[in-house]
Formats: structure tokens, sequence, C-alpha cells
């Protein structure tokens, strides 16, 4: 599972002291801004971009959850969100179909 998602399991190990580990912000996430998560084209983007482990590892977790809590990600996340930059590639191939 981890050579999936990329990651070592020292990096594993360290991610999982991070605030909120046991959350999957990735799904959260990609439902707050309007992507479906269960599609087949954003499960393979997801993949190759390694956009869980960068949810997994991300500083700004804590960050992320006070939004997902308030119900405003959408309007905040490109402040910080590292995967932001996928988050658009992601709705800009929604729009392309
Ligand atoms: S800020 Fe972005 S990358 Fe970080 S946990 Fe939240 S959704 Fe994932």
């Amino acid at each position: 599972m981890l050579n999936d998602i990329g990651m070592s399991p020292s990096e594993f190990d360290e991610a999982m002291h991070l605030p909120y580990a046991a959350e999957d912000f990735l799904t959260l996430a990609m439902l707050s801004v309007g992507i479906d998560p269960d599609d087949f084209q954003t499960l393979e983007f997801a993949r190759d971009r390694f956009m869980s482990r960068t949810c997994i590892a991300c500083p700004h977790r804590r960050r992320c959850h006070d939004h997902m809590e308030a119900f405003d990600f959408e309007s905040h996340y490109r402040d910080f969100c590292p995967n932001a930059d996928n988050f658009s590639k992601l709705l800009g191939k929604k729009c392309d179909a």
C-alpha cells in the first residue's frame, strides 16, 4: 500500500505524528471543491500525482481540518494546500469533458 502512494515506511511513520493523521482529507477536499473522488479519471490522476502522499505528509493538516469543519475549505485552500494545483487540473479536466 505504501508503494502505491509513493511513501517509504519511515516517511509514513513520521506522517502519523502529524495532526489528524487518521483523517482522509483528500476525499473530503475533493468533495469540497466539487471533484468526484470515485471517478476513474480522478483516481488515476491522484495516483499519478501522488496526491495521497501529499495529503498524508502535508504540514497544513490542522488548518485543513479547521476549514473542513467550518465548511469553507473551497474558498481558502488555494492559500495553503499543496494539492491546490492538482485540484485545479482535475477541475479543468472536468470542464473539458
Ligand atoms: S491542505 Fe491540501 S494537501 Fe494538505 S491535507 Fe488538506 S487537502 Fe491534503
